[in-house]
């Protein structure tokens, strides 16, 4: 069995990917891989790297595999003796799949789980304005933007879960519901994948 604990936390926009990140990393003492957190941290110090990221982020196109393949190489070489890592918002392609078994098939620590949060489209646009309003995040408040977002997702993103069940680590799980339920759901999930690896 991999001591290690790694998760990719899967959904669309709005799924409730970077909340419930913040509980499953403190309940398995992980780190947290935001491609979204670290490529607004590159526009907020106005980088090179932020400055083109931006133009894609606002319309709610993807920023380019290996930009995103970089970040999370660099993050993950500096947290070497992490109990295990939760990928939120990345993979989103298979060629960033791909990239990322190979990083961990070299440190023989593979991905335990994909945990893929189910949310329908409605009720993820309406989360999306909502946080919108209250983040100032740009790219929540334009619904056209919100809703390319989701469309990118269908057409580049979803396609993973494949990926993973083919790899027998695809799990969906029901976004549904308040918060504590949701999180309920998916530390069962985790302790059943576990149980299955011991
Ligand atoms: P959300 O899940 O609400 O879309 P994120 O913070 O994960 O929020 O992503 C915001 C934007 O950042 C995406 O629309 C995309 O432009 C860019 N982005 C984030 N992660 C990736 C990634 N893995 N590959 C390509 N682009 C990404």
């Amino acid at each position: 069995m991999s001591e290690k604990l790694n998760i990719v936390l899967f959904g669309p926009p709005g799924a409730g990917k970077g909340t419930q990140s913040t509980f499953l990393i403190e309940r398995y003492g992980l780190v947290h891989l935001s491609t979204g957190d670290l490529l607004r941290a590159e526009i907020k110090d106005e980088t090179p790297l932020g400055l083109q990221a931006k133009e894609l982020m606002d319309t709610g196109e993807l920023v380019p595999d290996h930009v995103v393949v970089g970040m999370i190489k660099n993050k993950m070489e500096a947290n070497l003796d992490a109990k295990g890592f939760i990928f939120d918002g990345f993979p989103r392609t298979q060629e960033q799949a791909e990239a990322l078994d190979e990083m961990l098939n070299m440190k023989s620590t593979p991905i335990t789980t994909m945990l893929a949060l189910e949310v329908p489209e409605e009720e993820l646009v309406k989360r999306l304005l909502g946080r919108g309003a209250d983040s100032g995040r740009t790219d929540d408040q334009d619904e056209s933007v919100i809703r390319n977002r989701i469309a990118t997702y269908e057409e580049k993103t979803a396609p993973l879960k494949e990926f993973y069940s083919a790899q027998g680590k695809f799990v969906g799980i029901d976004g549904m519901g308040d918060r504590a339920t949701i999180t309920g759901r998916l530390v069962e999930a985790v302790e059943t994948v576990r149980a299955e690896q011991d």
